[in-house]
């Protein structure tokens, strides 16, 4: 069992802690005093990295266990009814096979934009080990589901090269990568550091980009268009597969909210009324880029889904974010057009829903979805 309030066990108090080292590869501080939870910040921490404990981010080791919990492998999926209803030729609309497409080829490629980013960006530069201990399970999610998309083109017989290049081919997913690569490029320079409040504030700018616009907002329409197909039962497999995506996502989202809260709470400075303005305008383009990308991909629109409603989805998403950020609107107040996205997060309603088999990996802790 762990305790949240360690005592101080302090056994040198006179000496001072190690001073900060963002990555925990410095020299090993041989006669540093020992951790002290006061000492531990997300951003340019004094405190050991190298540390675990004593634990200060219940939020983040919390995350880490539901994690844990949601543990699921692509392969567990029968793809057996997608399969067949790819190769009938009257199974889908020539509309519907350009959404799945593009959509498969929109994520495949995504997942490894996030994963790069948390390993070559954000790790290096948050300076708590309970977070960093979340950052590791979310790489590995991340790898999850990128092998999920290896996974549907190999069942499917798709072609791969098509797949995985549309992130370059495509001109609407294309600025949709463009946008968000900047700012992991940014982190990513050798002579980057955070400490001052420019510095800072590139880095919230990271997070922003990847957690709330890239994973919060981007993946949000994009699993509404295969979870639309998959509640008139077309590509059941793949679904069922987006309803686990969906269910990491939404932690890793949720994570990347409090990790933002948490960096503004610590250092109110960085949070001025011109960065704000910045965060809501980010919002914005994200939306615009996605609105871009459904016209792509929908250009007519099909049963219950077409790109208006994706946009106003968006819009009503953004909205969402930008208050889980403490924002105002970005956008007017609008209906969130899929409210059975929702359900789609509880998988234990979903079970009827998609008559699949589903494996429960959850095994207790509450999750909040959104
Ligand atoms: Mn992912
Ligand atoms: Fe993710």
């Amino acid at each position: 069992m762990l305790t949240w309030n360690e005592p101080n066990n302090d056994l040198s108090p006179d000496k001072p802690s190690a001073a900060g080292d963002a990555s925990g590869l410095g020299k090993i501080d041989r006669g540093a005093g020992r951790v002290s939870v006061d000492d531990k910040q997300m951003i340019n921490a004094r405190a050991d990295v190298n540390q675990l404990l004593p634990l200060k981010y219940r939020w983040a080791w919390e995350k880490y266990l539901s994690a844990c919990n949601n543990h699921w492998m692509p392969t567990e999926v029968s793809m057996q009814a997608d399969i067949a209803l790819w190769k009938s030729s009257d199974g889908l609309s020539e509309d519907e096979r350009r959404m799945v497409k593009r959509n498969l080829g929109f994520f495949a490629a995504s997942e490894s934009l996030v994963a790069n980013n948390i390993v070559l960006a954000v790790y290096r530069h948050l300076t708590n080990p309970e977070c960093r201990q979340y950052l590791l399970r979310q790489a590995f999610e991340e790898a999850v589901h990128t092998h999920t998309f290896q996974y549907i083109v190999e069942s499917l017989g798709l072609e791969e090269g098509e797949l995985f290049n549309m992130y370059r081919e495509v001109p609407s997913i294309t600025e949709k990568a463009a946008w968000a690569l900047d700012y992991t490029r940014h982190l990513d320079d050798p002579d980057f550091r955070t400490g001052t409040p420019e510095a800072d504030q590139a880095f919230l700018r990271d997070l922003v980009a990847f957690y709330v616009v890239f994973e919060g907002m981007w993946f949000y329409t994009g699993f509404a268009q295969i979870l639309s197909l998959g509640r008139r039962n077309k590509m059941v497999g793949i679904a069922e597969q987006y309803q686990y995506i969906l269910r990491d996502e939404s932690i890793h989202l949720n994570f990347g909210i409090d990790v933002i809260n948490q960096i503004k709470h610590e250092n109110p400075r960085l949070w001025t009324p011109d960065f704000q303005e910045e965060v809501r305008s980010m919002l914005r383009q994200g939306a615009e880029l996605e609105a871009a990308y459904g016209h792509d991909t929908m250009p007519r629109g099909f049963l219950g889904l077409n790109s208006g409603l994706c946009e106003q989805y968006m819009h009503f998403i953004a909205n969402r974010r930008a208050a889980q950020l403490g924002l105002s609107p970005v956008f007017p107040e609008v209906e969130n057009p899929f409210p059975w996205m929702s359900e789609a997060m509880d998988l234990k309603k979903e079970k009827n829903f998609f008559e699949t088999r589903v494996i429960e990996y959850q095994s207790g802790g509450a999750l909040s979805w959104d």
